[in-house]
C-alpha cells in the first residue's frame, strides 16, 4: 500500500447512493473542494479526500488500496466478497457499519400466476441474476440444484426473454417486478448502504481519522432517530410516564418553583416518538409535551 498521509474514501459517482453518503460525510463536519474533472474531491475541514467512482469498483479500490474507506451496498460488497472467496483469494475489504440508507432487499422473483410456497420448487429452473454468487449461497443453503444465469442487466426481462424461468434481483418498492408482471417469493439478502473498509486498518495517522469519523458516523445515525422529549407532570408519575416511553430512557428531573409536587422532565429517546406514546402519557399525568429533533450527538 502506497504511503498517504490523507484518508481517502470512496463513494459512486452518480446513482442512488450518491446523494445519502455525500449528505452523511458533511453532517460528519467534512466538506470537499470539487476538482473539475469531478472525481477527486480534496477535504478541507480534515485530510480526507473523496473518489468518486462506479459503485461495483469500491470494494476493489479498496483491497488494493487506492482507498481506505468506500460506501457501497452491502449487495454489492457481500457479492464480491464471495467472488474474491471462489477465486480463492482473501477479499481485502469489510464492512465496517451498516449506514441506513439505500435499503433494498436482494429477492427471488417468480411470474405473478406462479404459486411459490418453497424453495424446492426452484429445483433444476433457470434463474437469472446480476448477483450470481449471492443467489448461489443462498440456493446451497437451501438445498436445491437450480442453474444460473448471470446477467450485466435487464435482468426483469429474462423470463419473457425465455431465458430464465425465475429471477433475482433487487427491489424496493416493486414497481419495476410488477411492470414485468412478477412478484417477489422470497427474500436472499436485506441490504443498505454500508461503510466498507480493508481486512486490516492503517495504524498510522488514517487510522486516527477512520476512528474519529466513526464516531462521528455512529452520533449521525443515532441523531437521525433520536428525539428529546420535555414533559410537566406529578412527581408520582413519573415512573409510570417514563415507562411509557420506546426503549425506557433514564429522564433528567428538575423541580418546579412553586409546585413542591410536580416536575419538568426531558429525556433522549432513540426510537420514533408516536403520537400514541403522547396520548398514553398525557393519560398518566404529562403535560406540556414537547418533542424536539436532536441536532448534534457525541457519546
Ligand atoms: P453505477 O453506475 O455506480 O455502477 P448502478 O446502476 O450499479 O450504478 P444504482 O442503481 O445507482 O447502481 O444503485 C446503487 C445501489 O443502491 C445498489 O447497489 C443498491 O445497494 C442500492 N439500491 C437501493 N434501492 C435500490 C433499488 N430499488 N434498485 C437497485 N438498487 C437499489
Ligand atoms: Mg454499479
Amino acid at each position: 500500500m502506497s504511503a498517504r498521509d490523507r484518508l481517502r474514501i470512496a463513494i459512486q459517482k452518480s446513482g442512488r447512493l450518491s446523494d445519502a453518503s455525500l449528505d452523511l460525510l458533511a453532517r460528519c463536519g467534512l466538506t470537499f473542494r470539487r476538482s473539475r474533472d469531478k472525481l477527486f474531491c480534496f477535504g478541507e475541514t480534515l485530510a480526507v479526500d473523496l473518489l468518486l467512482v462506479r459503485d461495483d469498483d469500491v470494494p476493489n479500490m479498496i483491497a488494493e488500496g487506492v482507498c481506505d474507506l468506500g460506501i457501497v451496498g452491502r449487495n454489492v460488497l457481500d457479492e464480491q466478497f464471495l467472488a474474491a472467496g471462489c477465486a480463492g483469494q482473501p477479499a481485502g475489504f469489510r464492512e465496517l457499519r451498516a449506514l441506513g440508507f439505500g435499503r433494498c432487499r436482494l429477492a427471488l422473483a417468480v411470474p405473478q400466476e406462479f404459486q411459490y410456497v418453497e424453495p424446492a420448487q426452484l429445483g433444476g429452473k433457470r434463474i437469472a441474476t446480476t448477483y450470481p454468487n449471492l443467489l448461489a449461497k443462498w440456493l446451497e443453503r437451501a438445498g436445491v440444484d437450480a442453474g444460473i444465469v448471470s446477467l450485466s442487466g435487464s435482468v426483469e426481462i429474462a423470463p419473457r426473454l425465455g431465458t430464465a424461468d425465475f429471477i433475482c434481483d433487487l427491489v424496493s418498492s416493486g414497481a419495476t417486478l410488477a411492470a414485468n408482471q412478477l412478484k417477489e417469493a422470497a427474500v436472499v439478502l436485506e441490504s443498505e448502504a454500508v461503510l466498507a473498509a480493508g481486512a486490516t486498518l492503517p495504524g498510522d495517522e488514517r487510522g486516527e481519522l477512520i476512528d474519529m469519523l466513526l464516531r462521528r458516523i455512529d452520533g449521525v445515525i443515532q441523531v437521525r432517530a433520536s428525539k428529546l422529549v420535555m414533559w410537566h407532570s406529578p412527581r408520582s408519575a413519573l415512573e409510570e410516564i417514563t415507562r411509557l416511553l420506546p426503549n425506557g430512557p433514564r429522564p433528567t428531573v428538575t423541580s418546579i418553583e412553586g409546585l413542591e409536587n410536580e416536575v419538568a422532565v426531558q429525556a433522549i429517546c432513540n426510537e420514533a416518538i408516536t403520537w400514541q406514546h403522547l396520548e398514553d402519557m398525557k393519560r398518566a399525568g404529562a403535560r406540556q409535551m414537547l418533542v424536539l429533533p436532536v441536532e448534534q450527538m457525541l457519546a
